[in-house]
């Protein structure tokens, strides 16, 4: 059998390790687009400093990135204790985020009202609608004040994303289950702390887990799979399209060439996907062309530690959209982890655009940075020139879970279950971190396995 997978990203690049893990002598190749593999896992090194262009880390909660770093025998970074320390913004100052609950008590994040609002909660009944937004389900849980100043930060932190049109049971399918289940968030705290603590483990408000990459970032990943795959990883061969005769699939590559394959897995964008099978398949392109992905650039900017004032001991803040200011946060990556910035620089990290304002991400990268600047000196106190800079613009960024978005993926499934030996993977369906995207390849590559 001979499978192709198209996008070397690392839901492409893991499928194709856990494929020969479980067949050395597959017939496989992965085609990529662009001229290096990866993706939007990038790491850029340049005057001492190691910029992330797109993914920062994952998180070490869930088995999955460990597991396989640990079978290409690389050694993980975990996170410096300092980056516990989260902030968010309100009100003209940075708040720490409340690491337990008992510190919540005590925060000044939330009016006596907003915290008072949250074990309200407790009481609140379930809800009625099936897919639901986040926003309606936070408000309706914990308050608006709790929506506005912890969740709509976390969203944009993760999705960079619009909380009024985010599917809570697509971006957080455990909250989901747990009200669900529980009935009420708290409840369900309660009673997974006491069960957790049976086991001696603990479990906490916050999704957990301590956010990990490596040494020289995260393409260290993408470097290894890259020398494990060799000669099977073609790099600048986009496929422009797929046709299916017989039993087999032709794809049509920018380049001009054709080649053959049995089994074709499309690990691309949802949208690159929906141009591969306009004609083969009209309406699950359709499907797939309603998955947005906004615009988002991330700004890298080097400072001499001794013109930051501010104290950047911590993992940075995120700002609440209802603050409206122009960026979605910023991290202190130089805390965060070591060998990121040289010698008495200081590395921060700050992302703009997201669903709410993808336009701001677009502006030309002097007007990114100048928007970048104005906000750290409002924020931080900063108000010297960056000794370094860097724009990273992803004009497609993030695939979007709004509501609707488990009803499309339905149909999606049924339309490619007509097309023996086409699958769709990648971070546009069932989870977007790297994490999933790892895990969502190895179980693909059991089912692929499983039909040979
Ligand atoms: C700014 C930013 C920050 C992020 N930070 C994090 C983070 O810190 N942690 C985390 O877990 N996740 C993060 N993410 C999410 C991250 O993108 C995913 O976790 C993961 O990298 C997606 O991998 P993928 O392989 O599914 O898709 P991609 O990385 O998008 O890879 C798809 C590949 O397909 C290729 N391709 C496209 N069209 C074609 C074609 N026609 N033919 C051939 N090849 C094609 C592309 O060139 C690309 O290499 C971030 C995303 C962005 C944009």
């Amino acid at each position: 059998m001979s499978v192709t997978i198209v996008g070397g990203g690392i839901s492409g690049l893991s499928l194709a390790y856990f494929l020969l893990e479980k067949d050395p002598g597959l017939e496989i190749r992965v085609l990529e687009a662009e001229n290096r593999p990866g993706g939007k896992i990038c790491s850029d090194s340049s005057d001492g400093f190691l910029c992330e262009r797109g993914v920062n880390g994952f998180l070490d909660n869930k088995p999955y990135t460990l597991e396989l770093a640990r079978k290409l025998s690389l050694n993980p970074l975990r996170s410096n204790d300092a980056a516990k320390k989260r902030f968010i913004y309100s009100r003209g100052r940075l708040y720490p985020l409340p690491e337990s609950p008992q510190a919540f008590l005590f925060s000044g994040l939330l009016s006596p009202c907003g915290r008072g609002r949250i074990f309200y909660e407790i009481l609140s009944p379930k809800g009625k609608e099936e897919d639901e937004t986040l926003a309606s389900f936070a408000k309706r849980r914990l308050g608006k004040e709790a929506y506005e100043k912890l969740i709509d930060p976390m969203a944009s932190g993760i999705y960079a994303g619009d909380p009024e049109k985010m599917s809570l049971k697509s971006c957080f399918p455990r909250i989901h289950e747990l009200e669900r289940k529980y009935g009420s968030l708290i409840k369900a705290l309660l009673k997974l702390q006491k069960e957790a603590k049976k086991s001696g483990k603990s479990v906490g408000p916050g999704p957990g887990g301590r956010l990990t990459s490596f040494y020289n970032g995260m393409e260290t990943i993408v470097r290894s799979l890259k020398e494990f795959l060799g000669q099977r990883l073609l790099v600048s061969k986009g496929v422009k399209a797929v046709d299916k005769r017989e039993d087999r699939y032709s794809l049509y590559l920018e380049d001009g060439s054709v080649m053959e394959s049995d089994t074709v897995i499309l690990a691309c964008p949802a949208y690159a996907a929906s141009e591969i099978l306009r004609d083969l398949a009209p309406a699950l392109a359709a499907h797939l062309s309603e998955i947005p992905y906004p615009a988002v650039s991330v700004a890298c900017l080097g400072f001499r530690q001794e013109d930051i004032r501010h104290n950047i001991n911590g993992f940075g803040f995120l700002v609440p959209a209802s603050e409206k200011r122009k960026i979605l946060g910023t991290l202190w990556d130089s805390s965060i982890f070591p060998n990121r910035a040289p010698e008495g620089y200081v590395l921060l990290r700050t992302m703009i655009g997201g669903a709410r304002a993808p336009e701001l991400a677009m502006e030309d990268e002097e007007r990114v940075t100048g928007i970048v600047l104005d906000e750290l000196k409002d924020i931080m106190g900063i108000d010297v020139l960056p000794d370094f800079a860097r724009i990273y613009r992803h004009e497609k960024a993030i695939p979007q879970y709004n509501v609707g978005h488990a009803a499309r993926l339905q149909e999606i499934d049924n339309a490619v279950s007509a097309y023996r030996g086409l699958y769709l993977t990648g971070n546009a369906y069932r989870g977007i971190g790297i994490n999933d995207c790892i895990e969502n390849s190895h179980k693909l590559a059991g089912e692929i396995y499983s039909k040979t």
